[in-house]
């Protein structure tokens, strides 16, 4: 959602006559997007304000300015601590309020010329009244075949792990009109993918005006952009267990360019921890969706987000997980170890698990998740499946593309093929990415 985010704020000042540049050397501006969900992607924000000013030292050496803002969910959260830290900073702005960056450097620019001096950075972190997305411009040029399209934010849920809720705030969706209109202005553009993003994607309710504000669910708004006709595939990620409906599983069902393929967290295979997460599902109801998604598109395959070393996690806890993931079989996986969270429940809690266990277990959940993903990849090997090629590959005459299942697939093939979906001969597997032959007469004339 930060790369959806990034690509709207540079959208944002377009107007103003911003463009990117690849070198931060030669940026009027640069904007630090941030995450805040563990602590290792959090400290980050520091070290990289340390390298970005030096280089707006080095231009006021020049007497010229570079605007220094940080966004994202970090922003939201330490806004204070950050200016109080890097008082260079000039600009905080929380993930619903970036809308606002052309006023705020209106401001910025208005204070510059009448010489006020540098004076204190702007917060703006309010979760505003108005919705951003009725504030963004049309989204530019995408940046290639497969772009993502943000229909729900935020969360109610509150897993005690967790800061989404506070960093994204409420649970959001976007009306259906304007998520239809984007994705058509999406595929006109070039683009044959579409993901749908939401932090709980699975939870959207998006009025529908032309049936007097009816409420559809992700099923029904699939169902309705699976019409555009040039868009050929249709994915959204993340999904949670307890928002999982029948119109979802009958989506997977009956839309054919719907990807067989699943993204949905379960956190850890332990009831009681999962109780103690507030995690609003069970194991039982989790490998139950499995199933029922399963019978509904035998070939679906799944991946899923772990959390490891939860505060009282147990050896028989740990092993619980493990379990699951032999039960469930997974084609992916994130597996993560718990990271303490400022102002969430659990780290509070008194009973943390030591670094040095966490360490272990992580290693233990990784290497059955890879020894799965490798045999499921491994699984693809003699079969024809479909490919929509993206971009060149490592080698001349190579093209990298998608499988349904969000494998890269390496073949040689005409570069006329980027943005097709073509069916490929998979002949070799890694963990990491398939390799293939071209199916169709096309590869001869590269
Ligand atoms: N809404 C999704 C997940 C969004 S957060 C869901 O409920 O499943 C993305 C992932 O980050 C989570 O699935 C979780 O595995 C991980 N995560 C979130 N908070 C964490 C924390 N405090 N420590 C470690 N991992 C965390
Ligand atoms: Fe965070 Fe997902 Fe739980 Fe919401 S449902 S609090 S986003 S982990």
């Amino acid at each position: 959602m930060n790369v959806y985010d990034s690509e709207r704020m540079a959208d944002l000042l377009k107007p103003l006559g911003f463009t990117i540049t690849e070198l931060p050397e030669d940026a009027d501006m640069v904007i630090l997007n941030t995450c805040h969900i563990r602590e290792k992607a959090s400290e980050k924000v520091y070290s990289e304000l340390g390298r970005i000013r030096e280089y707006k030292e080095a231009k006021r050496l020049n007497n010229q300015n570079m605007v220094i803002a940080v966004a994202g969910c970090t922003a939201q959260a330490e806004g204070e601590e950050i200016l109080r830290r890097a008082k260079y900073v000039d600009v905080i702005v929380g993930p619903q309020s970036y809308h606002r960056l052309p006023q705020i450097l209106a401001e910025i620019e208005r204070k510059t010329a009448v010489e006020e001096g540098p004076g204190r950075g702007i917060l703006e972190i309010d979760f505003p009244e108005e919705s951003k997305f009725d504030f963004l411009p049309e989204t530019s040029e995408p940046q290639g075949i497969s772009a993502f399209l943000s229909i729900q934010e935020g969360c109610d849920k509150f897993c005690h792990f967790c800061v989404v809720p506070y960093t994204r705030g409420a649970e959001y969706s976007r009306p259906v009109e304007t998520v239809y209109e984007e994705a058509c202005r999406l595929v006109e553009k070039g683009v044959q993918e579409i993901t749908l993003l939401g932090q709980n994607v699975n939870a959207y309710h998006g009025t529908f005006s032309g049936g007097e504000g009816e409420v559809w669910t992700l099923g029904r708004l699939i169902q309705y952009l699976s019409k555009i006709q040039a868009l050929k595939r249709i994915r959204y990620v993340t999904s949670h267990p307890a928002d999982v409906n029948e119109e979802q599983i009958n989506a997977h069902r009956d839309i054919e360019k719907l990807m067989p393929y699943l993204h949905l967290p379960i956190q850890s295979g332990s009831d009681r921890i999962l109780k103690l997460m507030n995690r609003k599902h069970t194991t039982a109801y989790y490998t139950e969706i499995i199933e029922k998604l399963r019978s509904a598109r035998p070939d679906i395959a799944f991946s899923s987000d772990f959390i490891v070393g939860y505060p009282g996690e147990t050896d028989k806890d740990f092993e619980d997980t493990l379990e699951l993931v032999k039960k469930v079989n997974f084609a992916s996986a994130f597996s993560f170890k718990y990271s303490p969270r400022p102002g969430t429940p659990a780290s509070m809690l008194d009973d943390q698990v030591s670094e040095e266990v966490k360490t272990e277990r992580l290693a233990r959940l990784q290497s059955l998740l890879f020894e799965q993903q490798i045999a499921f990849n491994q699984s693809l090997i003699g079969k024809s499946i479909s490919i929509l090629f993206e971009k060149q590959g490592r080698h001349p005459g190579q093209l990298v593309g998608r499988s349904p299942y969000l494998q890269s697939v390496y073949a040689e093939a005409a570069t006329r093929l980027i943005g097709q979906c073509v069916d490929v001969l998979i002949t070799h597997a890694t963990q990491n990415s398939l390799t293939g032959t071209v199916m169709t007469q096309e590869k001869i004339t590269i």
